[in-house]
């Protein structure tokens, strides 16, 4: 029988499974992405069950199973994150954060600033509900492209190298792109850029603000890398 293992994660969904399992998605620290089975964690008495919540940041004990799933043995909770529970927006953004590195972040590798990052994530929403704004899920976003490998280019025009009058952004290019190389792009103004920018390079806890018209190409910008390059598709960010 394999030896159990530790590792620290969050529950990014739970699935109903059997009479009284669970079927676990995590993202852990050490393993990347896991899919467990929590045994009669649905049951009343269940010391499993009640720590398994999706959103919970947990420390577990895992045994390799035959199949694709490990069996949970021991289970500690981390940080319950019991505030967004009482934000419906926090909740909401949480949610999208976790469906984000659920759909991105799917094979078994580590992947350390990926996960240091989702924690922090729920964090700050957990403590301050006024963290849920458009912004800060598309600063979220952007940055877990970085971590995943995907960052766009904005510093200079993907296609050329030209610094000046970047006024366009195009997925296919890899970033924002100039006049002359601005077939299959869309017009990105100087505001979304500079949010782009200033988001990518400060702290999570210090997204910047920006109009609803430049998040809204933002949002695209990194929506259509997503598409492009990772051939993920998530829901824009509302
Ligand atoms: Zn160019």
């Amino acid at each position: 029988m394999p030896a159990p293992f530790k590792t620290e994660a969050v529950v990014l969904r739970s699935i109903r499974y059997a009479e009284a399992d669970r079927i676990l998605h995590l993202y852990s620290r050490e393993r990347g992405r896991i899919g467990a089975i929590a045994k009669g964690a649905r049951r009343v008495k269940s010391r499993l069950g009640g720590r398994l919540e999706p959103l919970a940041r947990v420390s577990l004990v895992l045994r390799e199973g035959r199949g694709d799933l490990a069996t949970v043995t021991a289970v500690d909770t981390v940080d319950a994150h019991p505030g967004l529970r009482e934000s419906w927006p926090s909740l909401q953004r949480a949610t999208q954060a976790c469906d984000a590195v659920l759909r991105l972040l799917d094979f078994a590798e580590p992947n350390p600033p990926a996960y240091n990052l989702l924690c922090r994530e729920l964090h700050l929403l957990d403590r301050n509900a006024e963290a849920a704004t458009r912004a800060h899920a598309l600063a979220f976003r952007l940055k877990l492209l970085l971590a995943a490998g995907f960052a766009p280019e904005l510093a200079a025009c993907a296609a050329c190298g030209e610094r000046e009058h970047l006024s366009a952004f195009s997925a296919s290019a890899g970033g924002v792109v100039c006049p002359g190389c601005e077939a299959g792009s869309f017009p990105l103004s100087g505001e979304a850029h500079e949010f782009l920018v200033v988001a990518l390079g400060r702290p999570l806890a210090e997204a910047p603000a920006a109009s609803e018209r430049a998040l809204a190409q933002a949002d695209r910008a990194i929506g259509e890398t997503l598409e492009h390059h990772a051939h993920v598709r998530l829901r824009r960010v509302a």
